[in-house]
């Protein structure tokens, strides 16, 4: 027994110590508890408890349910104030996991009650950035700006004006858009025009890609806008009729795909963790990335997940380390910040796999 937990022990170690890339991260669902517990503090009259917005070990809700919960954590942030905190929290619990480079992505949003503009919402993070960057926390954060799927074509066109705005002032930390949201809100032509004319203002595109069945016509609509990178892509590859075609059409352009087990299988759009379509796009060698999507609403890591991936598809410590280090390759950050970060991990290198 001491054995197993010794060897559990330095398990945990390792996956810690791995320094890490995240790139499917949304700022309100990755709130942990604790600071969900400061806000509620602020606000008891919501009614609302830290156990109404986790999904803990072996429990799961539908993907209904989940953005039902986002809704609910929407209450508690509402002033540029919470913006904020949640912005530091977020960032220093992530850096306290071993993530190295962040990118963060959060929907603006606009709350009467307090005075909260979409831009100051956007400003509130670029100071929460800004701030962890002064305590010289050792990871490099960046912010995509998000459209909510909910909001519709004219939001959508706000949005990416406002983003092509920060895009040009906030000095390479606003880098892109990320669309998401119920997947079963709006049409895909809805937003075409508007990621097409951010795309041309060179804003990146991680768009939110078949995670319900089904969507194939949609699917492929935004494909042939050529994304940057895609999150979860979870129905790409089911029996529906010709849906290999997005499967070929993905691998030929060797778009990476950013993966987020823990989330797939609490949301219950994945049955168990051994059929996760990591297994098959990192079978293929295809550019893939592991994610958390929401560490707070699934209670999860960043580490947990790598050795989730490692212990679900049998990778070993070598494997695991070129799995962290390839997915510098699929950051939406500049070639010179690659450069840092690819230098960062061969000096850890040694240390890490204890050569
Ligand atoms: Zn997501």
């Amino acid at each position: 027994m001491e054995v197993e937990e010794r060897q559990q022990a330095w398990k945990k170690k390792f996956y810690l110590e791995l320094p890490k890339v995240e790139l499917h991260a949304h700022l309100n669902g990755s709130m942990s508890s604790k600071t969900m517990r400061k806000l509620i503090a602020k606000k008891p009259d919501l009614k609302i408890n830290d156990q109404m917005t986790v999904i803990d070990k072996g429990k799961k809700r539908t993907l209904v349910e989940c953005f039902q919960m986002f809704q609910l954590i929407h209450q508690l942030t509402t002033s540029p104030e919470d913006i904020l905190m949640v912005t530091k929290d977020v960032i220093k619990e992530f850096a306290d996991d071993g993530v190295k480079y962040l990118e963060l992505r959060s929907t603006p949003r606009r709350e009467n009650a307090t005075g909260m503009t979409k831009r100051t919402y956007v400003e509130s993070i670029l100071e929460g950035i800004k701030q962890a960057k002064e305590e010289n926390l050792d990871i490099d954060v960046r912010y995509l700006i998000a459209i909510d799927r909910r909001g519709g074509p004219l939001v959508a066109k706000e949005t990416v004006k406002l983003a092509k705005e920060f895009f040009l002032s906030s000095e390479e930390t606003v880098l892109g858009l990320d669309l998401s949201g119920d997947p079963t809100a709006g049409q895909a032509k809805d937003f075409l025009e508007p990621l097409l004319e951010a795309k041309k203002a060179g804003l990146k595109l991680a768009l939110h890609l078949s995670e319900i069945p089904c969507q194939k016509k949609e699917t492929q609509m935004f494909l042939d806008l050529l994304p940057d990178r895609i999150g979860h892509g979870t129905f790409f590859k089911s029996s529906e009729e010709g849906s290999l075609d997005l499967v070929d059409f993905v691998r030929q352009h060797r778009i990476p795909l950013e993966f987020c087990l823990t989330s797939n299988i609490k949301s219950q759009t994945v049955p168990s963790y051994d059929q996760h379509h990591f297994g098959y796009w990192y079978s293929i060698a295809h550019p893939s990335v592991i994610c958390t999507d929401d560490k707070g609403v699934f209670a999860t890591s960043l580490s947990q997940e790598y050795q989730l991936a490692a212990e679900t598809f049998n990778l070993t410590q070598s494997q695991v380390w070129d799995l962290s280090y390839e997915s510098i390759n699929y950051i939406f950050a500049s070639d010179s910040t690659r450069s840092e970060l690819r230098k960062k991990w061969n000096h850890l290198k040694p240390k890490v796999l204890h050569f």
